[in-house]
């Protein structure tokens, strides 16, 4: 599930095969760039802010006034960005998923079920990001905003408030869920009644810093399938901890896993 860590990796896999390199050719899959054409720009780095990418370009003087324009993307549930050798198979996704594939000698690049492709100028990036709030894996992570950002709607419950990138940018529902397991804070918990927020946004960050570099997300610690989470995707498994069978609701339009006895529902209010 693309989350923080994983659009964190992404953005370094680009930056790796692309960053310095003269593009050859682009082609857009979608009706609002279908006639842009990147031939001659030179990627200048990719990076991540949360789950946004940006993809940093140099465009020739001869194509546009403004020398620096970055591609946004956002993976959402579903997308996905691969690099490949000049030649190789594209083999991620059925081609009919393509949004924009980027070619150059070095590498070409595929994006596949891109969400809010856009190209604008790099200048224009804050007012499309400033409103998240502070990247968990960004150089800038700033803990004590997070917790003042969530502390500040204290009846919306932590299940919500984790996911809301206007407060912390980088959790998904997979980290949601085993972040309030690990605190032993059911999903339904108004943020005003969390004992210790510091807390868990301290842990939010570890579990996704944990992750950085690899593809495969643990909160357990291990690796081996099936042993990857303590409640996401294990409905009616028993817990890791007590063997009680951990429980599946729909919160919002996200999917929630817990263990009814580990975190058990806030008082009645
Ligand atoms: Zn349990």
């Amino acid at each position: 599930m693309p989350e923080g860590d994983t659009v964190w990796n992404t953005a370094r896999v680009l930056h790796r095969a692309l960053a310095g390199v003269r593009l050859t050719g682009s082609d857009f899959r979608i009706p609002t760039l279908a006639t842009t054409d990147l031939t001659g720009w030179t990627v200048r780095e990719s990076a991540s802010r949360g789950k946004h990418l940006l993809l940093r370009l140099a465009a020739p003087p001869q194509a546009s006034p403004t020398a620096a324009w970055t591609l946004h993307s956002h993976l959402r549930m579903d997308g996905v960005w691969r690099a490949y050798a000049p030649g190789e198979r594209w083999t991620a996704r059925p081609a009919h998923l393509i949004r924009v594939v980027l070619r150059s000698p070095e590498a070409v690049a595929v994006g596949y079920h891109l969400h809010e492709l856009a190209l604008l100028p790099t200048a224009g990036e804050e007012s499309l990001l400033g409103h998240l709030g502070p990247d968990l894996l960004g150089a800038d992570w700033d803990p004590d905003e997070a917790v003042r950002r969530l502390a500040a709607a204290p009846g919306v419950t932590i299940g919500e408030a984790l996911l809301d990138q206007r407060k912390l940018a980088g959790v998904g529902n997979l980290y949601k869920c085993e972040l309030l397991f690990l605190r032993g804070l059911s999903p339904w918990t108004p943020v005003g009644a969390v004992p210790d927020l510091p807390a868990v946004v301290a842990l939010a960050q570890r579990l996704l810093a944990a992750n950085r570099g690899r593809w495969t997300q643990s909160t357990t610690g291990s690796l081996r399938r099936g042993q990857t989470s303590y409640v996401y995707g294990r409905r009616a498994q028993p817990c890791r901890r007590c063997g009680t069978a951990i429980s599946r609701e729909e919160l919002g339009e996200r999917v929630t896993y817990w263990c009814p006895v580990c975190q058990p529902p806030p008082a009645a209010h």
